[in-house]
């Protein structure tokens, strides 16, 4: 369970989080949505360890973790440029981070090898990003996040940068994905048809502050004030 406690975020004067609390389930599929920079970035960041709030706590399984090392938390970030090694194949880009993890070579190859069955690139695995499409680099950043068996994937609108189509099919990849590994994920998206259509559970956030949080059903049968009835385009 990710516990956020009274999280505040000021860039200089302007508050971009004003006192955030919030409780993400063990094995949930959340997504966070909210318009163009009400902090849903920023927020994640916090969670991630990429970035410090002003003030505030951030527990993970009860412990706090608000001033730890983003490598001692055991949270994976997807990112929606996919961030991956340029330079390196598919094979070397999943294998790296288990390689810093000092995983022997046998178990290496094991790992890698159901990783890829999962996410479909075994006929891709020597290729590098750049002879590969968005959305077969989308799913190398997602099983390189994989392989680290993390607590939660924190995933920050990965699908923004593909087209239509193939955003609809990675939509359905994510929720098989989320099927089987039963792990949380964590989802960022101004989306709404996206946010209804993917997430057991909803996160409604504007200008720093959580406005509603439920399941699809309940946050379009009854939205909690007219920003949250407008942005979902709830009928009146
Ligand atoms: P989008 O949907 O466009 O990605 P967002 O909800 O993710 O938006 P954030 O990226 O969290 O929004 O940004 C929230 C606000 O904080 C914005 O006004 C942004 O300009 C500001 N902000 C974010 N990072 C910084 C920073 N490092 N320094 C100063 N201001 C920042
Ligand atoms: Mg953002």
């Amino acid at each position: 369970k990710i516990t956020i406690s009274n999280i505040k975020k000021a860039f200089g004067s302007n508050n971009i989080l004003k006192g955030i609390d919030l409780e993400i389930q063990d094995g949930s599929f959340t997504i966070l949505l909210g318009p163009s920079g009400c902090g849903k970035s920023t927020l994640l960041r916090i969670i991630a360890g990429l970035e410090e709030p002003t003030s505030g706590n951030l527990l993970i399984n009860e412990e706090d973790v608000t001033y730890e090392e983003p490598k001692d938390r055991n949270i994976a970030m997807v990112f929606q440029n996919y961030a991956l090694y340029p330079h390196m194949t598919v094979y070397k880009n999943i294998e790296y981070g288990l390689k810093i993890k000092k995983v022997p070579k046998q178990e290496r190859e094991e790992i890698i090898s159901n990783v890829l069955k999962m996410v479909e690139l075994t006929d891709h695995v020597n290729k590098r990003p750049a002879q590969l499409s968005g959305g077969q680099r989308q799913r190398v950043a997602l099983a390189r996040a994989i392989v680290k068996r993390p607590h939660a994937f924190l995933m920050d609108e990965p699908l923004s940068n593909l087209d239509a189509k193939l955003r609809n099919q990675m939509r359905q990849e994510l929720i098989e994905l989320h099927r089987q590994l039963k792990t949380t994920f964590l989802y960022v998206t101004h989306d709404q048809v996206e946010a209804m259509s993917m997430g057991s559970y909803i996160i409604i956030m504007n200008q720093g502050e959580i406005m509603q949080q439920g399941t699809p059903k309940e946050i379009y049968t009854n939205p909690a004030n007219l920003f949250v009835a407008q942005f979902i385009g709830s009928p009146p």
